[in-house]
């Protein structure tokens, strides 16, 4: 997303309305999004917050990239709100005819869906959308390419903060395949905004970043200084999708040896660190599956963060709606 594109994100009024990256929104609103955020969230075995804000609107999940976590938890906090949701089978839709992406958007519009929630392998494609799309309609970014998935960021700051709200003294250690994530993109400008202590990129060199997309993280490719005295430690997927060549990445023993998070060098991090992962996990590749399933693991309190901070976005997104 160009810089210019994060203005686009706003009405005339400075209220979100589209969603396409977590640039360009500052301390206080990701911080309302946050607290909106906690008041959906019930205790386990409780029944789920639920509301109306969103009853008469109807939700497009439009993912032309597989995803279980992120469209499941988009399709819940719709129905949670009281909105329509619309799930497009991308492998029988007319996009595999050879439609273009515009004719798909102007043929759910005509359908009145309002908010578009959108995935594509495109760099640019929900910016692409939200500049072509009618005034009533809103875009969401549910993943693009290797460039952003704003809501992750927003879900993985909000278990990082449950943990421990003192951003400034943090060290927040991203493990794996950095080059190609857009988590560790968006993870990674939540917590600047957020004014983290210190952010470590931890990867093989074949994987290492470009430094001007993660400015003032730190780029590092060993494990261990990587871990050392981490308040959070995020293991990531090595995007094979997202990989032309694999010359250079360590093959599978090599890599859980070295860049795998398991029970020999997580004891260099903190005594208290929690271990986060987006899913999908590949045990015994990034991650020790008994880590995975042990104390200090927040991965599946991430899933249920994903669904409350869905809700919080597309609230915020409902009432601008109404507003107008
Ligand atoms: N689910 C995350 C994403 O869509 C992480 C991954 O696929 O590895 O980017």
């Amino acid at each position: 997303m160009e810089q210019d594109d994060t203005k686009l994100q706003f009405d005339p009024h400075g209220n979100l309305r589209h969603l396409l990256s977590l640039r360009g929104l500052d301390a206080k609103l990701l911080t309302e999004l946050l607290d909106d955020a906690e008041r959906y969230l019930t205790t386990p075995g409780a029944l789920p917050a639920r509301n109306q804000s969103l009853a008469g609107r109807t939700i497009g999940n439009l993912f032309f990239e597989p995803s279980t976590r992120t469209r499941a938890s988009f399709d819940l906090a719709g129905r949670r709100l009281g909105a329509d949701v619309l799930n497009l089978d991308v492998n029988t839709s007319s996009r595999k005819k050879g439609e273009s992406i515009l004719d798909t958007i102007y043929t759910l519009e005509a359908m009145h869906v309002d908010v578009m929630v959108v995935r594509d392998a495109g760099d640019g494609v929900p910016a692409y959308i939200a500049r072509n799309v009618k005034d009533h309609v809103s875009v969401l970014n549910a993943g693009e390419s290797d460039v952003s998935h704003p809501t992750q960021g927003l879900l993985d700051l909000l278990t990082i903060r449950q943990h421990n709200p003192d951003f400034k003294n943090l060290v927040v250690a991203i493990v794996g395949d950095i080059q190609h994530s857009r988590v560790a993109r968006s993870a990674s400008e939540a917590l600047q905004t957020m004014g983290v202590g210190e952010l470590r990129l931890v990867s093989p060199p074949a994987l290492a970043p470009d430094p001007e997309r993660f400015p003032g993280a730190r780029i590092v490719d060993n494990i261990v200084d990587g871990l050392r005295d981490a308040d959070v430690v995020m293991a990531l997927r090595i995007q094979r999708e997202r990989i032309g060549n694999l010359d250079g990445v360590p093959g599978i023993d090599e890599y859980f040896a070295k860049y795998g998070i398991h029970h020999e060098n997580i004891k260099h991090a903190k005594a208290d660190v929690i271990i986060m992962h987006p899913g999908p996990m590949n045990r015994g590749i990034e991650i020790e599956g008994t880590l995975a399933d042990g104390p200090r693991s927040v991965i599946t309190k991430q899933v249920t963060n994903g669904v409350a901070v869905r809700m919080a976005v597309l609230n915020r997104i409902g009432k601008m709606m109404g507003a107008r």
